[in-house]
């Protein structure tokens, strides 16, 4: 009997581990060096993956869309959609809040942790390599965005607000027109959807080598420095982080499972595994978007016309896992600066954060940008990130799997109240 892939991918990850730490960056076998390979099976997972999010995101939005039909049944699941999205980010970022004033990793010895986690101009130079080029330098941008001048543009850059506003046009405009070019239409993009599944379900057998690559890359990347600064000095803010993201996803979201959605939350868990596992290794929920679809369709059994409109659209808006981070971050930095933060200010921080996590790209270590955001909205420097770049990467990966957790809690929940019955119906039976 075959592994399943969720083992595959997690024995995968165990390995990658092992063998990364065991190479690092110089380790070669007879002869041949490691870390390129590593690199070689990571670049080419993620690579496919990419591959496919232009044509996935817009035909199954428009799919989505049209199939809705008509604007009172598309008002009513976007109301749904948006208020799960709402909601939750809202609440991870205020369960950020309290962690972060409750074990105040930003004092260490009751001083400002400045001092003691030094910022080196190496590690300055490196916050200027991450932000540069990257999207939204300030608010106003995030709403621009959205509203791209060239479609074609957007796509080539990646910009997924502004192909996901057109594409929701496009399919809400094709239900308006001549019904035989609408069908047409309709048929089309019906068929560019399913062949996108295709590839997916083709790519996903790849994925445990493509986890491999990319885990094993990243573990050997992470010098003795570093290492050194997740356990002492970045310790307290590491824990606060995966403390607050873990009462996210083992509290918070499947109490709404089990209340409002009336699923077994341990069942939806087991459905979707290797999604969880690959945002993990790639930290990135753009590129994980195939792999949710695939295991929210076929293993949770949500219908097509609830997931390729709920989750393309969460992928780029909903990250409760980033919005929760960027929270704690801010906080921690300004707890490091020896900043005192007034009622207000923490207000405006959850604000920014909220907005933020909708504008961010689902791609690694896109928070950055919209932490130096915060930063600048409280009145910090933007270099004050260099603090917790030696353990952004790790962290990455946790609220990536958060992200993609909510987005795919948000279309089981939505699937439940539009009368769907057969989600996560058998794993139920099967338990
Ligand atoms: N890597 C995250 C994602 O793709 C975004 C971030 O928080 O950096 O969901």
């Amino acid at each position: 009997m075959r592994l399943k892939l969720h083992w595959q991918i997690l024995i995968a990850l165990a390995l990658a581990v092992l063998v990364g730490r065991l190479s690092g960056v110089e380790g070669a076998v007879l002869g041949v060096k490691l870390y390129p390979v590593f690199e070689f099976l990571g670049t080419l997972f993620m690579n496919a993956l990419k591959m496919i999010i232009v044509p996935l995101i817009i035909s199954s939005i428009i799919t989505g869309v049209s199939s809705v039909g008509g604007s009172q049944g598309l008002g009513r699941l976007g109301g749904k959609t948006v208020i799960f999205y709402m909601v939750t980010s809202l609440l991870a970022i205020v369960i950020g809040l309290v962690v972060v004033n409750a074990l105040t990793p930003g004092i260490i010895g009751g001083e400002p942790a400045r001092e003691v986690l030094g910022l080196s101009e190496q590690a300055a130079n490196q916050v200027a390599e991450k932000v540069q080029g990257r999207t939204a330098a300030d608010l106003t941008d995030v709403f621009i965005s959205m509203v791209p001048p060239n479609i074609v543009l957007a796509a080539a850059e990646g910009q997924m607000l502004g192909l996901i506003f057109f594409s929701l046009l496009f399919g809400y405009f094709m239900t308006r027109i001549d019904k035989e070019a609408g069908d047409l239409l309709g048929r089309f993009w019906q068929g560019v959807a399913d062949v996108m599944m295709g590839v997916t379900t083709l790519i996903m057998k790849f994925a445990p080598l493509g986890v491999f690559g990319l885990v094993a890359k990243t573990v050997a990347g992470i010098g003795p420095d570093q290492l050194d600064d997740l356990a002492v000095s970045l310790g307290t803010f590491t824990a606060s982080v995966l403390l607050a993201l873990a009462f996210h996803v083992l509290v918070t979201l499947p109490l709404l499972l089990f209340f409002v959605a009336r699923v077994s939350p341990l069942a939806h868990f087991r459905a979707m595994m290797p999604a969880l596992l690959t945002a993990f290794s790639t930290a990135s929920s753009s590129a994980t978007l195939p792999l949710t679809m695939e295991c929210v369709r076929d293993n949770a059994k949500v219908s097509n016309r609830t997931a390729s409109f709920v989750l393309p659209l969460g992928a780029t808006v909903n990250m409760d896992g980033t919005a929760l981070y960027e929270c704690v971050a801010a906080m921690f930095i300004a707890q490091a600066y020896g900043l005192e933060l007034t009622f207000v200010s923490q207000f405006t921080i959850v604000l920014v954060a909220l907005l933020t996590s909708i504008g961010v790209a689902g791609i690694p270590a896109a928070s950055l940008v919209a932490i130096t955001i915060i930063l600048a909205t409280i009145g910090l420097p933007a270099e004050a990130i260099g603090l917790i770049l030696a353990v952004d990467r790790i962290l990455d990966m946790f609220r990536t799997s958060v992200n993609v957790f909510s987005d795919s809690c948000g279309a089981v929940l939505i699937a439940k109240t539009e009368g769907e019955t057969e989600v996560l119906k058998a794993q139920a039976d099967a338990a």
